[in-house]
């Protein structure tokens, strides 16, 4: 079921670890960014954008992961957009993409994972501010739509998962500190946060999750335990943390 966050804003949160696909009225019609997960989530995704009765115009993904580059031959075929360097991670891993969708999901259509391109120096039909970082992924990149208040922000600022560093680059707590700066800017304008997975943070809790994000980044800093709610003993991501670990270690 999509659920309004703001005007012309949209958010289906799936089962599957609870991502978000969010849907914004453009000038022209809708964009869906990272739209998922399974089959099923992606067919009731259909029917909810059919009940809304606007055209979908494009698709927007945020990073290269396989759970951010999904479509559904029903959503149309536009044009699906991600930032250069992401366009270019996403066809490079295109075939370990599916593999891993189709290991984690089921009903994907692996065909059409992740055929993206680059957004266009102007955005395209995409609204609003794209605000491209090096934290997570390569090419990853938030989308601020001040209009609306609204900031979304892919695999950053989940009150679920922990941060997560991508380590096969070198940097990665630097890279972080600077995404977080950067978003935390953006995030004046925005009084909703749409993260890739978790629930929507509004009013106050926005400013709480760059807290615990810098905390968690801070704590791997100082090699010290990050006291992290969303580390608790069962949490499924602590292998996630230890390979933080290493990777704040190395640099
Ligand atoms: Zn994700």
């Amino acid at each position: 079921m999509l659920k309004q966050v703001a005007d012309g804003v949209w958010v289906r949160q799936s089962e599957w670890v609870l991502s978000n696909a969010t849907v914004v009225r453009g000038e022209d019609g809708l964009i869906l960014v990272d739209p998922g997960i399974d089959g099923r989530d992606l067919n009731e995704l259909a029917d909810d954008l059919a009940r809304l009765a606007i055209p979908v115009v494009a698709g927007f993904s945020t990073h290269p992961h396989w759970d951010h580059l999904l479509w559904h031959a029903r959503f149309g075929d536009v044009p699906r957009y991600a930032t250069s360097a992401g366009a270019r991670a996403a066809s490079d891993a295109r075939e370990r993409g599916q593999k891993m969708a189709a290991e984690s999901a089921s009903g994907i259509p692996l065909e059409l994972l992740g055929l993206v391109t680059p957004l266009p120096a102007d955005g395209g039909p995409v609204p609003g501010e794209v605000i491209e970082h090096q934290a997570h992924a390569i090419g990853h990149a938030a989308v601020l739509l001040a209009d609306r208040g609204v900031l979304l922000a892919g695999d950053m600022l989940s009150g679920l998962l922990i941060p997560i560093l991508d380590p096969r680059r070198p940097g990665q707590l630097a890279a972080y500190e600077a995404a977080l700066g950067r978003l935390e800017e953006a995030a004046r304008h925005a009084d909703v946060l749409v993260p890739g997975h978790g629930a929507v943070a509004q009013g106050i809790e926005v400013a709480a999750r760059f807290a615990a994000d810098h905390a968690y980044i801070d704590a791997l800093r100082r090699e010290a335990d990050p006291a992290d709610e969303r580390l608790g003993p069962d949490a499924p991501w602590l292998p996630v943390h230890q390979r933080n670990q290493e990777a704040a270690r190395e640099g």
